[in-house]
């Protein structure tokens, strides 16, 4: 819709304005010469007079046919709005903010469109997507997903990165990996990115010192037939970044983003008034909370003190050798919001084996990995880690298969990637952060799917 941006705000002025709205309701006629239109302008909702003998024949005609969601054009003078004391005097108060004077169909909708709102079944809503986003708060929702990815990149570009774009079609897929799919590609097998971990390393080793990118990628996830986390094709942040000292660098980093984003998410006025409109249609949604620890930063636990925690202070039996269940996750989630008040942590340090084959073994105990997880609201949004960069180091960790079936560092699907090693690899960590589970998490809504445009799971390739 285009509208002139000073009708939603229209009070007592003169002249005339045009714009595109919306129909909301059907013409309710009053008598044979006039009659109130519901309009949606800029998700204002604004009731307008239609006369018959200002409008003319044809229009009045074509107005008494208008379908709900309709778009017309309108030329307005604006009365006074409901609600609104300007103190000059009290006019006459009639129940309409604007007089049309000149009414154009430019769409007309299908008669019988279904009818979505915010309590529609989520399935139904998807199905409906068009329907559901022009709906105030799930439109809310995707510009606060703009929103988001705007406050990231301003945020990145202010400290040197650089914004690269990495191919989605690849040569190599790691061994025992089954979440690929798989791509008829002219001569020869290719794969779609499932990440893009290992082009953003080349990257720095082209010299690039910081990159980021946000874009797709793509897993055959079987489980996302019934996850509530799990897409087939996903918005992924992918940060990678040279260090000096330690690769809590690249962490600090990355929370100092997640901070700057999550804080000027509810403080900016623009992306506050969004908010509110979430919020009006999920009332349970509780504002997100970020409780910071006594360095100012995000609450920080190793993997075995988090298993601890589960274990002793909250008497779940979780197995200190296994990565955590979606149920220990959220456990930990409630205890860090009751404990420190806040929906953001990080878990470090987890087990080697339990990370991929190119993450840098810690250096006390080389059986754990200089890596971690960001947990929001009770759920995994981002996994990082430092890689290894020496050659002959990941030669020997893919020969070792710590993680996985081992790998031949000769085979001559991996010479790509490894030449970057082979030609000097800085030092350097980076991470892939889940774009949709990062606003699901923040907003505080169930299903990734909620804040994902076009979902695609297993069983939906549509809308
Ligand atoms: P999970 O444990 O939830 O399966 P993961 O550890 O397999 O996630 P990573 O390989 O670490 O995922 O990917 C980086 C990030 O991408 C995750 O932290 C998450 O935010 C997001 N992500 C991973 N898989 C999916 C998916 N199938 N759908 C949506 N987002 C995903
Ligand atoms: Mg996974
Ligand atoms: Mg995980
Ligand atoms: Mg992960």
């Amino acid at each position: 819709i285009t509208a002139a941006p000073e009708i939603p705000n229209a009070s007592l002025t003169s002249g005339t304005a045009t714009c595109d709205a919306r129909v909301n309701s059907k013409f309710s006629q009053k008598d044979p010469k006039e009659g109130l239109l519901d309009l949606r302008i800029l998700n204002e909702s604004l009731r307008a007079r239609v006369q018959a003998g200002v409008v003319g024949p044809k229009a009045w005609q074509q107005t008494t046919e208008l379908t709900v969601e309709s778009i017309v054009r309108i030329t307005v003078s604006p009365k006074f709005r409901m609600n609104n004391d300007t103190g000059k005097g009290t006019p006459e108060r009639e129940s309409y903010d604007l007089d049309i004077q000149n009414i154009e169909v430019i769409a007309l909708a299908s008669e019988s469109l279904p009818s979505i709102s915010p309590n529609s079944q989520l399935e139904d809503r998807l199905n409906n997507r068009i329907l559901d986003v022009r709906h105030n708060a799930s439109g809310a929702v995707f510009k606060l997903h703009s929103g988001m990815c705007q406050l990231i990149v301003e945020f990145l570009c202010s400290k040197g990165f650089h914004w690269i774009h990495t191919p989605r079609i690849i040569n190599a897929t790691v061994a025992g990996d089954n979440e690929f799919f798989d791509l008829p590609y002219f001569n020869g097998d290719a794969w779609l990115a499932q990440s893009t971990q290992h082009h953003k390393q080349m990257a720095l080793s082209m010299d690039m010192e910081r990159v980021f990118e946000i874009g797709p990628v793509f897993r055959s996830e079987a489980k996302s037939r019934a996850s509530s986390r799990h897409l087939t094709e996903f918005t992924v942040l992918d940060i990678a970044m040279t260090f000096q000292e330690d690769y809590r660098e690249v962490v600090d980093t990355i929370e100092s983003m997640l901070i700057f984003v999550l804080t000027n998410l509810q403080k900016r006025e623009k992306f506050r008034q969004l908010l509110d409109a979430v919020r009006r249609d999920h009332p349970s949604a509780r504002e997100f909370s970020i409780g910071l620890d006594e360095r100012g930063k995000i609450p920080r636990v190793t993997f075995a003190e988090a298993k601890r925690i589960l274990q002793q202070d909250l008497g779940i039996e979780a197995n200190p050798n296994k990565n955590f269940t979606d149920e220990e996750e959220a456990a930990l989630g409630r205890h860090f919001l009751a404990t420190l008040h806040t929906d953001i942590f990080t878990i470090e340090q987890y087990p080697a084996s339990m990370r991929q084959f190119n993450s840098k073994a810690s250096a006390d105990t080389p059986e754990l990995s200089n890596t971690w997880d960001t947990i929001v609201r009770g759920r995994e949004i981002c996994s990082g880690s430092q890689r290894i960069n020496s050659y002959p180091e990941l030669c020997e960790a893919m020969r070792a298969g710590v993680c996985g079936p081992a790998m031949d560092p000769e085979d001559e699907k991996w010479q790509p990637y490894l030449s970057a090693f082979k030609s000097g690899m800085p030092q350097h960590g980076g991470c892939g952060l889940g774009v949709n589970r990062l606003l699901q998490g923040f907003l505080g809504l169930k299903d990734v799917r909620e804040v994902t445009l076009f979902p695609r799971d297993v069983n939906r390739l549509a809308p």
